[in-house]
């Protein structure tokens, strides 16, 4: 189901505050990588960071707001980066569910892309919120230059999925919101953190069994209060003091 579109200002205050959020993480990677948000109704119309910004530097008022049927997107001085075009302009208008799209190499998660038929294990309580909720693409085939990797990245995302680990690449989270995004891609950047180090002792693993890891996913997901609201609400509340030229 589609989600209600935000207004751009907010749409730019929030995208902002993931990128300085994502740095002080170090999800960065150079000046790559690339999250967006869509804010019409059928999501053709999106925001997303403009090529060669820094995650930490990035302001709400210098993200690009581009339109997903525009190929002319990737002419001019201010055009976005090409692969990310590709691909955020696909899902965006291909998958209901992507609102926002988040998309990192962020070192913990990205180490599990680059393990042999890897699937996150059911570990603790924090993989257990991705508990269905992951497809995989395990056909890593360079950097995508063309539309149709945009399309065949979308036909991975079922309508149930909103977490793309992508092999010998990186993340990508697609979410009903920036905050519920951004909540997604921190908590599988924990799980995921936790299962590098479990397996790292090379001792067994005590996986959490299906039916515990399927009901801790549904508390997850009908916890009281908006958390990942709270959560990233919490976060542009530190930034307002420390960075707020965030929201300029
Ligand atoms: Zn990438």
């Amino acid at each position: 189901m589609s989600s209600v579109p935000p207004t751009e200002a907010k749409a730019r205050t929030d995208l902002a505050a993931a990128f300085r959020w994502a740095a002080r993480l170090d999800w960065h990677e150079s000046i790559a990588n690339h999250f967006s948000v869509a804010i019409s109704e059928d999501r053709c119309s999106f925001l997303m960071n403009p090529n060669g910004r820094h995650f930490s530097r990035v302001r709400a008022s210098e993200l690009l707001l581009l339109d997903a049927r525009d190929e002319s997107s990737l002419e001019g001085p201010d055009a976005p980066d090409p692969t990310a075009w590709h691909l955020h302009a696909q899902l965006h208008l291909r998958l209901p569910q992507a609102r926002c799209i988040l998309h990192t190499h962020m070192p913990y998660a990205t180490a599990l892309c680059c393990i042999k038929d890897f699937e996150l294990l059911m570990l603790d309580q924090n993989a257990c919120r991705f508990h269905g909720r992951i497809a995989y693409d395990r056909h890593y085939d360079g950097m995508a230059l063309k539309a149709s990797e945009g399309a065949r990245v979308a036909g991975l995302l079922a309508a149930d999925k909103s977490v793309l680990m992508m092999g010998n690449h990186g993340v990508l989270v697609v979410g009903a919101s920036v905050a519920a995004a951004f909540d997604d891609l921190y908590y599988l950047e924990r799980a995921a953190k936790v299962q590098i180090l479990a397996l790292s002792t090379g001792l067994a693993p005590a996986l959490i069994p299906e039916g515990v890891a399927a009901r801790t996913c549904a508390q997850w997901h009908s916890y009281p209060g908006d958390y990942s609201r709270r959560h990233f609400d919490a976060l542009k509340q530190i930034l307002d003091e420390e960075e707020s030229s965030y929201r300029q």
